[in-house]
């Protein structure tokens, strides 16, 4: 048996999103800047793919979405181009601790050439300390970067009063919602981002493909310069399938919500119920009251879960450690910013299913991680931990 629960690391292209790209890697080949009846054709379907994923996010207008190589540069443009349009007078970063590596990266790089960053810590469930955000907002801050849906351990970040802290002080605030994008239900005008970052092989669409949603009057600095396609801001010839797939995969995850949050949470909650029944000791990190419904992870303390991990491969079962958007290896940097001690990092497996997991997929995988753990930590520990 082969169980996919990696659903957070990528998905594959659902057949409907496969079909509509499937004409734009053979007969509708044009270029969408051209301006013949070829390249007009695949600007046509690029502007659709836009108002999809528009619409995905509650954007009013479809020129508010950029498309970009990846969610990975989406957030680079995001957080470079805000931070190098300013004027001397801005010069400040604000992000937590629990970001994507492509935000820290971005935010690092940055801070190398001059800039001022500062990062605000989080509570043990990955909740942002809001009173460390209060100190550090003035008005240098430019912007606030924040993971909204966090990949590791599906917090989802409770904004409340988030955005209205960030612009009393003149600054933007930028939303990471690659995980949260066809997870939650999602409407910009409610959440009042400035900018936010999504991701094509999150939500059933083909990889190689991120957009930025950049509020209407927000300017940015390009990272690429050239024949000046996406307004701007993203110069280089269009993904046009990668576009069309997108755009077809964000329709369907609208349309889809729904059954889909019920979907997972079913089995979510079967894989949680059933370990915690089976081995007490283990840990479930993030904020059970503020999580996507798809993701648990969870902490087998003084258990190797790289080795368990290894191990439920070998059974058929694929299952993450750390973060697995990252192809460096390592420890979680978002667990032990949450307070988890060395052995509930090292110990930490994230499950994340999908649409195609079934009932009794996860009581396969509870039967044979359970088996996994018990073998190794026979009775030692009988403490329930709770997060
Ligand atoms: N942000 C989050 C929260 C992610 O989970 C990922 C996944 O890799 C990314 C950003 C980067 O997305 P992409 O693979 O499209 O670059």
């Amino acid at each position: 048996m082969k169980i996919y629960l990696d659903y957070n690391s990528t998905t594959p292209v659902l057949p409907e999103a496969a079909a509509a790209m499937q004409p734009y890697l053979s007969n509708i080949f044009g270029n969408p800047s051209n301006t013949h009846s070829a390249g007009i054709a695949a600007a046509a379907s690029i502007e659709k793919a836009r108002e999809q994923i528009a619409s995905l996010i509650g954007a009013k207008h479809k020129e508010e979405i950029i498309f970009t190589g990846s969610a990975t540069e989406s957030i680079n443009l995001a957080i470079s181009g805000v931070m190098r349009s300013q004027d001397n007078k801005r010069r400040k970063l604000l992000i937590s601790s629990v970001e994507h590596a492509a935000a820290r990266g971005t935010a690092l790089a940055l801070e190398k050439s001059g800039y001022e960053l500062e990062i605000i810590p989080v509570n043990k469930k990955g909740q942002l300390d809001i009173k460390a955000l209060k100190k550090q907002l003035d008005n240098t801050v430019a912007l606030v970067s924040l993971i909204w849906a966090n990949n590791e351990t599906g917090t989802i970040l409770k904004l409340d009063e988030i955005p209205e802290l960030v612009h009393s002080h003149g600054a933007l605030l930028h939303l990471d919602a690659v995980q949260a994008m066809g997870k939650i239900t999602v409407n910009i005008g409610n959440i009042d981002a400035d900018l936010l970052s999504i991701s094509g092989h999150k939500i059933y669409g083909p990889k190689g493909i991120g957009a930025l949603f950049i509020k209407k009057g927000i300017e940015l600095e390009p990272l690429i310069y050239g024949g000046g396609q996406e307004r701007n801001l993203r110069s280089g010839t269009q993904n046009v399938s990668g576009a069309i797939g997108f755009g077809a995969a964000a329709f369907l995850a609208e349309t889809r919500i729904d059954e889909y949050i019920k979907h997972t949470k079913e089995l979510r909650d079967r894989l949680e119920s059933g370990l915690r029944s089976g081995a007490k000791h283990i840990q479930v990190n993030g904020d059970a009251d503020s999580k996507i419904p798809n993701t648990l992870n969870i902490s087998i303390p003084d258990k190797n879960a790289e080795k368990i991990a290894l191990q439920l491969n070998e059974a058929g079962i694929a299952v993450s450690t750390g973060s697995a958007c990252s192809s460096s290896k390592g420890t979680s940097g978002v667990l032990a910013a949450m307070g988890c001690s060395i052995p509930e990092v090292n110990g930490a497996i994230r499950f994340s299913v999908g649409w195609d997991n079934t009932a009794a997929e996860i009581d396969y995988t509870i039967e044979k991680l359970l088996e996994l753990i018990n073998k190794q930590v026979g009775s030692k520990f009988t403490k329930i931990i709770k997060v």
